[in-house]
């Protein structure tokens, strides 16, 4: 099973854990690092993990 990952820039007040964000995958190589570096986590990365929270929560029941 597989960690999830946290990376941030050292140009950016936030850190990144979702592999679809866009701004966390456009971190050039030279300002990213490993791990949350005690910021915040980024906006979009939250709105991506309550997005597959609602996915989750929206898949449909079996019918009786
Ligand atoms: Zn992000």
């Amino acid at each position: 099973m597989q960690k999830t990952v946290a990376w941030h820039s050292t140009a950016e007040r936030v850190y990144h854990n979702d592999l679809q964000c866009r701004v966390g995958a456009a971190v050039p190589d030279e300002v990213r690092r490993d791990g949350t570096g005690g910021k915040k986590l980024c906006e979009d990365c939250a709105r991506l993990a309550a997005k597959g929270a609602s996915a989750l929560l929206a898949s449909p029941a079996p019918n009786p």
